[in-house]
């Protein structure tokens, strides 16, 4: 909590902030390519030249191991920064559109045009990609941007401020440190674009404080992802990748696979192949998982307690820990741990879990799990699982999801040609690539007519008795 004088303080700064990147946002609309390219190009070196420098912020933030940030916090920034500098010409490029008769003479044309000074609201589970990856759109968009990470993760947020700070000028990208206040007081202003990554519930918030100006808006969500597992499905294949994806990052991923479905008489083998792949990631002889260099922790107490509260519940309402379920609370550490006998009234399936928790739901038809699912809020994910695309067809046309992935978990985020983004619940628009660079850009109508000619001009007052039988 900040004392009143510090908030006072903050709130001129960020007067002084928005002031600067809003005047600064109009002589941007006539960027160039090679303008944007080249803030892209700089950001794209100084990720490079410091790897090691991330790698230690998100270590000392929660012990991601050094790989893990690689692959998911250091490469998706650099590849979205490399598909930006191989495709913003073209996508820059106004589309000439097509004329009909009754527009004989004149030019019409989309053009893409800076939306102006944006805000990019990053959460703490992929803290330097999150706040990093969209960046990349708003530069390329030509928007300025304020860049707010999350205080969950400090020394991130640190080092995210010392890059930019040596990258930019304030008035085109400036980052304002802080939590709960310092998003308040950024969201109180009139900001041509909001992008917030972050739950459904802060997402909400986020909004109604959009409204208030008629800020356009990306909301990047979280929910409940499911992972469908059909009859015919290839159990080892399916273990494997639901496990790896969904301890990755110790289960903070938005989308990790939350929850699995799958037919009765295949649970047994399942959660053997669960538990093999489990042992084979994180263990190595006898040693714990607490040793694994390659499984971090819990971000921090209050979310450790969190999710020790929603396997309390599963277990008080009947669920058996049939993998893991060991804790060590001053290391903020549970195990990769998975639930059988799992009903829809325990916390774990009404709530995102975003914890190394795997409930495993049986079902005795498809349509019974498919039924469940939309029950609930539409998912940021879909993982499917079957032998037979007929299958996997049915589940994606029967369900609605942000994406939806057939025999893998997770793959779509790295395809750099689709959107990322939710559904409703799990969020509103879409990042990566071009979809990340139309949310940053106002699509505008551009008509040129002749000096003195108007197709319309039949129709202008007085509208006598020959206009009104035209239509
Ligand atoms: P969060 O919503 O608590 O916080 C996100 C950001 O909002 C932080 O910067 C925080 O400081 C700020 N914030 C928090 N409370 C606020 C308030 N009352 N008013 C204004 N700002 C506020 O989310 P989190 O805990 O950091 O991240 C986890 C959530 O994010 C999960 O739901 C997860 O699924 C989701 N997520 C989604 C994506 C995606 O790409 N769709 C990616 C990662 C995480």
């Amino acid at each position: 909590m900040l004392l009143n004088q510090e908030i006072d303080l903050l709130e001129s700064k960020i007067d002084k902030l928005f002031d600067l990147q809003k005047r600064h946002s109009i002589s941007l609309r006539k960027s160039t390519v090679h303008e944007r390219l080249g803030h892209i190009k700089r950001l794209r070196e100084w990720v490079l030249s410091h790897k090691e420098d991330i790698q230690k912020a998100l270590y000392a933030d929660y012990r991601k191991p050094y790989t893990e940030t690689d692959i998911t916090e250091i490469y998706p920034v650099l590849s979205e920064a490399k598909h930006f500098i191989s495709n913003l010409a073209h996508w820059m490029k106004s589309k000439r559109m097509p004329t009909p008769l009754t527009f004989l003479g004149t030019k019409a044309q989309t053009q893409y045009e800076p939306k102006g000074a944006s805000l990019i609201i990053a959460p703490w589970n992929y803290p330097f990609n999150l706040a990093i990856g969209p960046l990349v759109a708003a530069l390329g968009a030509g928007c300025t941007a304020i860049v707010k990470p999350s205080e969950m993760t400090p020394h991130t947020s640190a080092l995210i401020r010392r890059m930019i700070g040596e990258l930019f000028d304030e008035q085109m990208v400036a980052v304002v440190e802080g939590g709960v206040e310092a998003s308040q007081l950024l969201l109180s202003k009139p900001f041509d674009h909001l992008f917030f990554t972050g739950s459904p519930a802060v997402g909400k918030i986020v909004m109604k404080a959009a409204a208030e100006h008629l800020t356009s808006v990306t909301l990047e969500l979280g929910g409940k992802s499911p992972a469908i597992i059909a009859e015919d499905a290839n159990l080892k294949d399916a273990a494997e990748k639901i496990a790896a994806t969904k301890f990755l990052n110790c289960g903070q991923t938005c989308i990790a696979p939350d929850y699995v479905f799958i037919p009765n008489s295949k649970r047994d083998p399942f959660l053997q192949y669960v538990k093999e792949a489990i042992d084979s990631m994180y263990k190595s002889g006898k040693k714990g998982i607490e040793k694994s260099p390659d499984y971090s922790r819990i971000v921090n107490e209050r979310h450790f307690n969190r999710i020790m509260h929603l396997l309390q519940d599963a277990s008080e309402k009947g669920a058996k820990i049939e993998i893991g379920g060991k804790s060590i609370p001053e290391e903020n550490l549970l195990e990769p741990t998975v639930l059988v006998d799992i009903n829809p009234t325990m916390l774990v399936m009404q709530e995102e879990i975003f914890g190394p928790i795997l409930p495993v739901m049986v079902y005795e038809n498809l349509e019974q799990a498919l039924a469940l699912v939309n029950e609930m809020p539409k998912p940021l994910a879909l993982y499917a699982f079957s032998n037979s695309s007929r299958t996997i067809r049915h589940i994606f046309e029967q369900t609605s999801s942000g994406a939806s992935v057939a025999n893998d978990c997770a793959l779509h985020f790295l395809h750099p040609e689709l959107p990322f983004g939710g559904v409703n619940n799990s969020g509103i628009g879409k990042s990566h690539g071009v979809f990340g660079f139309l949310e940053f850009s106002n699509q505008k109508a551009v008509l040129e007519q002749r000096i003195g000619f108007t197709a319309a001009k039949p129709l202008f007052p007085p509208y006598n008795m020959a206009k009104k039988k035209m239509i």
